[in-house]
């Protein structure tokens, strides 16, 4: 059998056509700058080494290089999208590898800040509160005070305490969470903020499947954790003492603070805890509120019903 090499040649010399098309596709990709630019370095390259390197020099000819050719990551051209191919020699080979590119590691770090900030069940306009749009009057000095020196201290460090914010209804306890929330993202802190409702059907519902401890887990586990609307929906002295009770004991031990929001202050919260479908049970609610107490700092707000405007 005659060697592959010479078959190919014969083949070529008969196929005047292939061969002028192989030639100037050799010529466009040998002129390409960034092709030239490698082979200037590595003058110990021979035709023979070029030649037999030709497609891996026509793909990174025709990839984008660091986004050179793509206005934006959405409309990154080459074949694998957010990687910009890098020539290399290795061993006397050429090798060609790819990496990210720029649009991509700008993304993928976008997409990490915004998973610090894991919401569950909460409407727009809690997900993009501002701390600078939050309306300063005279009902919120105090609770914008703490808020204020929490989000300075956690400049050097996470605060061990949260706030426990109450005061009737619709007067911006959520939206401020959510602020803060979005402060702290900046800071790269993870914040969950969840309706407490919703935590409960959350948890119930997956107290017989594999997901329970992992979804405990995560609410011991994240830098600061927001319960929204803690009160009412307390009736089940098992949700109370062994979820509940259990997220304040760890967060309690690992100095990582929790706050609240509420339409009760702590006494009146109390006794929403103290009283279950078991009767009343006052220490096992006592236990919870020295909980809150030792993970927040409690902020009376007050001020207009502003749902209506
Ligand atoms: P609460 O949790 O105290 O019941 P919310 O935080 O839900 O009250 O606020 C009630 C309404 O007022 C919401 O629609 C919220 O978006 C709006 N709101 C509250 N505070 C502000 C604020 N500082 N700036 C703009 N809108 C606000
Ligand atoms: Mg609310």
């Amino acid at each position: 059998m005659k060697p592959i090499q010479s078959e190919l040649k014969a083949w070529m010399d008969k196929n005047e056509n292939f061969k002028t098309n192989y030639t100037r596709i050799k010529n466009e990709i040998l002129s390409d700058p960034s092709v030239k630019a490698f082979l200037r370095d590595h003058p110990e390259l021979t035709d023979h080494d070029i030649e037999k390197n030709l497609m891996r020099l026509y793909e990174y000819k025709s990839q984008s290089k660091q986004c050179d050719r793509c206005a934006s990551f959405g409309e990154c051209q080459n074949l694998m999208q957010g990687y910009s191919p890098v020539l290399s020699m290795d061993k006397n080979e050429i090798r060609l590898s790819y990496e990210k590119c720029h649009s991509r590691i700008q993304v993928e770090e976008q997409e990490a800040q915004q998973k610090l900030f894991q919401s569950l069940y909460m409407p727009k306009e809690i997900l993009e509160a501002k701390m600078s749009e939050v309306i300063q009057d005279n009902s919120r000095i105090s609770a914008i005070g703490e808020i204020i020196s929490f989000l300075e201290e956690a400049k050097s460090g996470l605060p061990k305490k949260g706030l426990y914010l109450h005061g009737s209804f619709g007067i911006g306890k959520t939206y401020l969470l959510g602020a803060i929330a979005n402060e702290l993202k900046k800071r790269n802190y993870s914040t969950t903020l969840i309706y407490m409702p919703e935590f409960v059907r959350e948890i119930k519902g997956s107290f017989k499947d594999d997901s329970f401890n992992e979804k405990i887990d995560f609410f011991k586990k994240a830098d600061v954790l927001m319960l929204d609307d803690i009160g009412a929906e307390l009736q089940s002295a098992w949700f109370r003492d062994e979820v509940l009770g259990s997220v304040l004991q760890y967060r309690m031990m690992e100095g990582l603070p929790v706050f609240f929001s509420s339409n009760f202050d702590l006494n009146e919260l109390e006794k929403e805890l103290a009283s279950t479908r078991n009767g009343v049970e006052e220490v096992k609610a006592g236990r919870i509120i020295e909980r809150i107490k030792q993970v927040s700092s409690v902020v009376k707000m007050s001020g207009k019903n502003r749902r209506d405007e």
